[in-house]
């Protein structure tokens, strides 16, 4: 499932290719209610954890949510007959964009959207995230912090690409309790969070490996995934740590797969 910085890497283009100009929106497949928003200007489009917003009007705010299976695809003008399941169709002045396969895509208005934004805890890529918000959930849980870092209304837009890896960057094993996390060990974790997002929105993949572990400093080969960035952990299980050459581990937990090295997060 994309994980937050790639949400707010489309609302950045969204906003480039539709933002402040009238948008030609509809709906090939006709499972979106188009016509609600059709013609209307593009006032912004913004990202919130995972949940993307194209927001016309206060009565009139477009929510994508991708799930596992949602994409967007767009191109330069002019559109071509739209292929297989098109969700929403958006045509600007330079560009259009299909929509397919998410797991919502619905027309709010404000009173909506601010109701589904109270269940979601703090977005690290959002400018006024309050780290102590999510902090409060964490210590008041005896959940192990693996699956509260992957639950939204704890933490907005983390996956778990860099749930497993913000984990091992700090050496906290993933079963520690919530309760047992120090208010010091948290801030570490939420700053190093908030660089690493922001470098995966600068850079469209997640990179979480220090420059002293990359592959041309330890003369490793370069991993090959099609996630593409450099990680530490993340589905290499059985392959060496590259900090102490412990086999990576992975359990399943809450039915998604963790990822962590023994040795160094003992
Ligand atoms: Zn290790």
């Amino acid at each position: 499932m994309p994980e937050g910085h790639t949400l707010h890497r489309l609302a950045r283009l969204h906003q480039k290719y539709y933002g402040k100009r009238p948008v030609r929106v509809s709906s090939p497949q006709g499972r979106f209610p188009a016509a609600l928003v059709d013609g209307r200007v593009l006032t912004r489009a913004e990202a919130y954890g995972k949940h993307l917003f194209h927001v016309y009007a206060p009565d009139a705010i477009v929510h994508v949510h991708l799930g596992l299976y949602g994409t967007f695809t767009d191109a330069p003008l002019p559109p071509t007959l739209p292929v297989g399941q098109v969700r929403m169709r958006m045509v600007g002045e330079t560009h259009w964009t299909d929509l397919r396969g998410p797991t919502r895509c619905e027309v709010l208005n404000a009173a909506e959207r601010a109701e589904l934004l109270a269940r979601l805890g703090p977005d690290p890529l959002r400018r006024n995230a309050d780290p102590a918000a999510a902090y409060t959930r964490i210590t008041r849980s005896k959940l192990p912090v693996a699956a509260l870092l992957m639950e939204q209304k704890v933490l907005a837009g983390v996956g778990n690409v860099y749930r497993a890896e913000l984990l091992f960057r700090h050496r906290v094993n993933p079963r520690t309790l919530g309760t047992s996390v120090t208010e010091a060990q948290w801030s570490a974790m939420w700053t190093d969070l908030v660089g690493l997002m922001k470098d995966g929105v600068k850079k469209g993949r997640i990179d979480t490996v220090r420059d002293e572990h990359l592959p041309h400093v330890t003369g490793r080969a370069p991993r090959v995934d099609r996630h593409g960035g450099e990680v530490y952990v993340y589905r290499r299980t059985d392959q060496p740590c590259l900090i102490c050459g412990t086999p990576v581990r992975k359990a399943e937990l809450a039915a998604r797969n963790l990822y962590w090295c023994p040795t160094c997060q003992a």
